[in-house]
């Protein structure tokens, strides 16, 4: 579904993607893990057509991405921010894609219904977005990047500002509610715990590259070098 070929971006002269080669299957979730600057917002925000590159390029579906604006790719990017719109209410912001696609009101009220439902937030729909927690509105941001049920679904830290029971509790859920969607996911997350729950396989990076890439058991139990294994936190 997605490939990235030597994909770069550079800031000021340093390269904060450095030729990166990615490939994700259809169906497949993949987490990427990597010490904070090491260029993973970067990386999402460049498939999503967020960023340009400096060399290399992205294809979905096999067709390169480069001039096609972020929203013709079919993807969904949910920031590490999250970035609601403050003057909709719950139900509005999570509402905000469907309508975008055409949805009739009947079909984005059981929707947005659906998604509160699955978030944690089944009553929240008329409420201010400014009157919610920071947990809860990354919990709608969520649920807005799932509504329209993109292609490919990215989320850069989604479950940063949550406390670990729901995290724990939203990561089963979400891995099961992929799983039903066939939604192909590339996820970035500072939680080791949480890549390895959830995903099918994690990218590590460093620097700008990739690191190493592999199942979570695989990277687990043979991490290819000396960063990978300290990043794990394997300390000898
Ligand atoms: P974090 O875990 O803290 O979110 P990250 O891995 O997502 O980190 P990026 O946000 O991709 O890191 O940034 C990678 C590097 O690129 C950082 O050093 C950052 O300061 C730099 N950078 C990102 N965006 C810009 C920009 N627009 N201009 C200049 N430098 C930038
Ligand atoms: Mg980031």
């Amino acid at each position: 579904l997605l490939s990235l070929e030597g994909a770069t971006v550079r800031f000021g002269g340093r390269a904060v993607l450095d030729g990166v080669d990615l490939e994700v299957a259809e169906h497949e979730v993949v987490c990427v893990l990597g010490p904070s600057g090491s260029g993973k917002s970067t990386l999402l925000r460049a498939v999503a057509g967020l960023q340009p590159l400096d060399a290399g390029r992205v294809r979905l579906d096999g067709r390169d991405q480069s001039g096609v604006p972020a929203h013709r790719r079919g993807v969904g990017l949910m920031f590490q921010d999250h970035q609601l719109f403050p003057q909709r209410d719950v139900g509005g912001n999570v509402a905000f894609g469907l309508r975008m696609h055409g949805a009739s009101r009947t079909e984005q009220d059981e929707r947005v219904r659906e998604l509160l439902g699955l978030v944690g937030l089944p009553d929240a729909a008329r409420r201010a977005v400014a009157a919610l927690s920071g947990g809860e509105q990354q919990r709608v941001a969520l649920a807005r990047a799932l509504a329209p049920r993109p292609r490919l679904l990215m989320l850069d830290e989604p479950l940063g500002q949550l406390d670990r029971s729901l995290r724990e509790r939203l990561v089963v859920e979400l891995r099961e509610l992929f799983g039903r969607l066939g939604t192909t996911v590339l996820a970035v997350t500072h939680d080791q715990g949480e890549a390895f729950a959830l995903a099918d396989r994690v990218v590590v990076m460093r620097d700008g590259r990739i690191a190493q890439t592999g199942t979570p058991l695989q990277v687990w139990q043979r991490p290819a070098d000396e960063f990978v294994a300290r990043f794990l936190g394997f300390d000898n």
